[in-house]
């Protein structure tokens, strides 16, 4: 396995509850990286030798603007290429954002703003056209990111088609909750395959604010705060993974099979069937299926 990219959830806070989040982003969520944790996190994928690319994302990173602002320098100093994902709330007004953002230009090589109508009433909310413009003007390469309400998914996997930017609705995380009745059902055994995730070779990572290397959301390989990130990569075997190796067998279904687990007929997608399945797994493999955070177990 070649990581090449490392995503720090530097908190699982968020101004918003959006129903498609899939780390279950909120005001009531607990779990913030501290500026000494993040460069311990640096240092270790510094050693690593392989990762190019870091991006800083929660949650809604610059709820800690100053210790987003002190990790995306020392990032940028370490050599590494650094992005980072926000729904731009603090872009009120384009000065505003300006100011916000000139302390990151020259470091960042991508700003990702979250804005759909999951996040409020217009697909581009005035603040994301805030932040672009801001970010153009400070020379930092910024892009949208959108996902389309679940009606729009479904009409683009007749259509195959969705706007330019905006991808369909995974139904992980707070959507397996929220949004799985706004579409049809699929049976649970024609879902044999993870449709997301390279289990073989993940390349791209996410640690969260307790140290937990997530594979996919709530499905950690390893914990970064009591075991070096070198180790835990060369210690990955995904065949016999006692999650991972089912996924990759028969995708969700095969977790079901495999476990015994009870089961509706019908979910509506893989991500909805593995999300009741590791639900049902949480207590026999604690470690793997962590943090509760990511199950919506908010304070
Ligand atoms: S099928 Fe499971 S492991 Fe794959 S992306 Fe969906 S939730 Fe993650």
């Amino acid at each position: 396995m070649t990581l090449t990219g490392l995503h720090l959830l530097l908190t699982y806070k968020c101004l918003f509850e959006c129903d498609h989040c899939f780390a279950w982003g909120s005001p009531r969520q607990s779990g913030t990286m501290s500026l000494r944790q993040i460069e311990d996190i640096l240092e270790q994928v510094a050693d690593l030798g392989t990762v190019e690319w870091i991006y800083f994302e929660g949650g809604e990173p610059f709820l800690y603007q100053v210790v987003l602002q002190r990790s995306v320098q020392t990032a940028a100093a370490m050599g590494f290429r650094v992005g980072i994902v926000s729904n731009g709330y603090w872009a009120t007004t384009e000065d505003d954002a300006t100011e916000w953002l000139r302390p990151l230009a020259g470091l960042l090589q991508d700003l990702s703003i979250s804005t759909d109508r999951y996040h409020g009433d217009r697909d581009i909310s005035e603040e994301a056209e805030n932040a672009r413009a801001a970010a153009v003007a400070l020379g930092i390469p910024v892009n949208f990111m959108s996902v389309a309400q679940p009606e729009e998914s479904d009409a683009a996997q007749v259509s195959g088609q969705l706007p330019h930017g905006t991808s369909g609705v995974m139904y992980r995380g707070r959507a397996a909750i929220a949004l799985v009745d706004r579409t049809g059902r699929r049976q649970w055994d024609e879902l044999t395959e993870c449709p997301h995730e390279d289990f073989r070779d993940p390349g791209r990572m996410h640690v969260d604010p307790f140290g937990n290397m997530h594979i996919c959301q709530g499905l950690s390989m390893g914990n970064l705060f009591e075991e070096p990130l070198a180790e835990i990569c060369a210690a990955y075997e995904p065949e016999t993974h006692p999650v991972i190796g089912p996924l990759l067998q028969g995708g969700p279904a095969e977790l079901v099979r495999r476990y015994d687990l009870s089961h509706e007929d019908g979910y509506a997608d893989a991500c909805h069937l593995c999300d009741a399945a590791r639900r049902l797994l949480r207590a026999r493999f604690p470690e793997t299926l962590t943090p509760d955070q990511l199950y919506g177990q908010l304070e």
